[in-house]
């Protein structure tokens, strides 16, 4: 990326000191693009036909109510549809509950590795992001999360699986976390990848959001829908949070394309091919963990569509190098440096080249 020149405006001090979000380099080989947990999976056609079919109607802006889409979820959620808030992507949606949250001298704290973004949410409110490094299990260590909260903390966010390591927090100790969060401090539980869990001792947000008032649930149709290129995505909570959130949202940026993709992929027969797609996903997951487990590689519990190798322990030397011979390969994958590099789950074929790979690099 190029040196950002000085602007010719006067902008503020401590925006300018965020670095912008940088998305895995565009593929320059043919290959394998298992760098931002996208689904390899083609657009189901009753999908592309709804998007088809909205696209007629573009000179029209969508219903900022999305009556039905909300409907459909406040159903599925067992809430009221004021609990319903939709963003274009959750990462949106992270944004106006931080800032909603937290601002000048205020905190916020979130696990180190987490969602590459969670640093930046409050740089623009001035909030300060607090990060908590995970435990050598790669997993949120919510004791240490819990000790650091302070009378400055004004949201937490949680991430399972976490993105990028891919361990699920447990139901048991998310219910000792939350009996340590003050009420008033919100918390975000970031269910990105919740559709690719197996493992039944998952805390799910569907089976706690009646149990806290504080809290909010994100749910994203980019990964486990397939639509990560129209950008839709919701949050779970109290009304009054929940519009807060929208408040400070920028209005209307969820499109009626988005909207349509969305309510086609929650039709029964979608489901039903989804839930296939995912079923079949979480399987090759399981495969590459345990393939590179039999390598010797210590691989942490993989319960999103991504599968994690560390860089310290039995892990690789260098995830720079790793994701090096990937990219000279024609594959890309995401080198987190200093920490390990995360592979995404793609086509059945991306795995005998995702292990060749690894395999000449050990
Ligand atoms: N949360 C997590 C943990 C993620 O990994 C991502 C995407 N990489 C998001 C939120 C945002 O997803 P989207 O904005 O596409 O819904």
């Amino acid at each position: 990326m190029s040196e950002q020149a000085t602007p010719p405006v006067k902008l503020r001090e401590s925006v300018l000191a965020v670095p912008a979000y940088r998305q895995g380099a565009a593929p320059t080989k043919p290959g394998f693009k298992l760098s931002s947990n996208e689904n390899p999976f083609d657009t189901l056609p009753e999908v592309v036909a709804a998007i088809a079919a909205r696209a007629e109607d573009s000179n029209r802006y969508a219903a900022a109510a999305m009556t039905e889409l909300r409907g459909l979820l406040a159903a599925e959620w067992s809430v009221s549809p004021d609990h319903v808030h939709f963003g274009a992507g959750s990462v949106t949606i992270l944004f106006q509950l931080v800032q909603a949250a937290a601002g000048p001298g205020d905190e916020y704290l979130h696990a180190w590795p987490s969602f590459e973004a969670y640093p930046s949410l409050g740089l623009a409110s001035g909030a300060t992001a607090i990060g908590v490094p995970l435990t050598e299990r790669s997993e949120h260590d919510l004791d240490a999360m819990a000790d650091a909260i302070t009378d400055r903390t004004r949201a937490i966010l949680l991430c399972t699986p976490n993105n990028p390591t891919g361990p699920i927090i447990r139901r048991g100790d998310f219910d000792r976390f939350m009996a340590r969060v003050p009420a008033d401090v919100l918390v975000i539980l970031d269910e990105a990848y919740a559709e690719f869990v197996t493992d039944p001792e998952a805390v799910r947000g569907a089976d706690v959001i009646g149990a806290h008032k504080n809290l909010v649930v994100l749910r994203t149709f980019s990964k486990a829908y397939g639509l990560a290129g129209l950008r839709i995505g919701y949050g779970i909570g109290e009304p009054s949070i929940i519009a807060a959130a929208a408040s400070v949202g920028i209005p209307l940026s969820v499109t009626g394309i988005a909207e349509s993709a969305a309510i086609a992929s929650l039709a029964p027969a979608a489901r039903a091919t989804n839930d296939d797609r995912i079923a079949a996903l979480a399987a090759r997951r399981d495969e590459l963990a345990t393939a590179l487990r039999d390598l010797g590689l210590q691989i942490p519990a993989a319960q999103g569509n991504f599968v994690w190798i560390p860089e310290s322990g039995a892990g690789v030397p260098s995830a720079q190098a790793l994701a090096a011979d990937f990219s000279e390969a024609g594959t890309l994958v995401r080198p987190f440096p200093g920490h390990g590099v995360r592979i995404s789950i793609g086509e059945p074929e991306s795995l005998p080249e995702v292990l060749r790979i690894i395999r000449a690099h050990l």
